[in-house]
């Protein structure tokens, strides 16, 4: 599975996490944002920024 960081836009490395699903919170290993996956489709997760101000 791969992912882009929406803030940094690196490449973010899921392979420390276990398994990845829609709903849950990973964070960025280069900007150390927080970030929502969306969804899952072939492989790319999408993730959402959180913000963490609200
Ligand atoms: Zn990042």
């Amino acid at each position: 599975m791969k992912s882009n960081c929406p803030e940094c836009k690196n490449d973010i490395d899921l392979s420390r996490y276990q398994s990845i699903k829609e709903g849950m919170v990973i964070e960025c290993d280069h900007c150390g944002m927080t970030l929502l996956v969306k969804s899952i489709n072939e492989g790319i997760v999408t993730t959402e920024i959180i913000d963490e101000g609200k």
